[in-house]
């Protein structure tokens, strides 16, 4: 687990637009952070800046206190879930989860897959369901093989992007509690980007609101719904 620590971050993108302005934000090790604002606001920029997807115009990127401006993805030690959890349906649940292991060639022997795995299917308790195919998942079930895939790769801190925009609003309701309890369970530093009121208001500890990519606010659920 770490922090996360933006100073004064800046994008710039080949057609000279400024997507994002300036923003300086840190992130408690541990804390659960929303970033939210409208569509176009720069929300995915910055979220891909941090995982290293997007270089970053000017500015610094610190995790667990080390400068990571310059670093390859893998050197951050971060774990994305996309939207629709991008699951394999051919593969088991097993191989969903063992899949960034596997695509790091000959670095895990086959016991410590297994046991990594295990781990984390035990952690998200899915050790009953291992053998199952996605569809025959619930949604809850499916979310967390996706965050068992982030966990397997013993992240230090958790990045969402815009996880649930796609399903309908009963599945959305169970996932926001789904990833709720894990974050309480787990303890990991994550930053959960949206543009849905409901998740930004009761998902997390703060809520950083970004708006022409600019910090506009950041409180806690309840401090942002008392400003006037
Ligand atoms: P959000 O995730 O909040 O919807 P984005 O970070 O995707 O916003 O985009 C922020 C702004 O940057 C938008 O105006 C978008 O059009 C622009 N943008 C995104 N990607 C590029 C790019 N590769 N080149 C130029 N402009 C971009
Ligand atoms: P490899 O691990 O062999 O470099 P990958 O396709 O797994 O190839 O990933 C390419 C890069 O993107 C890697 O540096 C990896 O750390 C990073 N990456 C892959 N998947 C994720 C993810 N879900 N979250 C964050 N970074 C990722």
């Amino acid at each position: 687990m770490a922090s996360i620590t933006l100073t004064d971050i800046v994008k710039q993108y080949g057609d000279g637009f400024h997507a994002v302005k300036g923003v300086s934000l840190d992130i408690a090790d541990g804390e659960f952070v929303i970033l939210v604002g409208p569509s176009g606001c720069g929300k995915s920029t910055l979220l891909r800046m941090i995982v290293g997807l997007e270089d970053i115009t000017s500015g610094e990127l610190k995790i667990g206190g080390k400068r990571m401006n310059d670093k390859a993805p893998r050197e951050r030690h971060l774990a994305m879930v996309f939207q629709n959890y991008a699951l394999y349906p051919h593969l088991t649940v097993f191989e969903n989860i063992a899949f960034p292991l596997r695509l790091q060639k000959g670095q895990f022997s086959e016991d410590e897959i297994q046991r990594k795995v295990r781990l984390a299917a035990s952690t998200l308790e899915l050790e009953d369901h291992l053998d199952r195919k996605p569809a025959n998942l619930s949604g809850g079930q499916r979310q967390r093989v996706a965050m068992g895939r982030a966990i397997v790769r013993e992240a230090d801190a958790f990045l969402f992007d815009e996880p649930l925009s796609n399903l309908d609003a009963k599945l959305r309701g169970q996932m926001r509690t789904e990833i709720a309890r894990m974050q309480r369970r787990l303890g990991t530093t994550t930053v959960y980007v949206t543009h849905d009121q409901t998740e930004a208001m009761t998902l997390g500890d703060r809520v950083a609101v970004l708006r022409k990519g600019e910090l506009q606010q950041v409180a806690s659920p309840r401090g942002l719904y008392e400003q006037p």
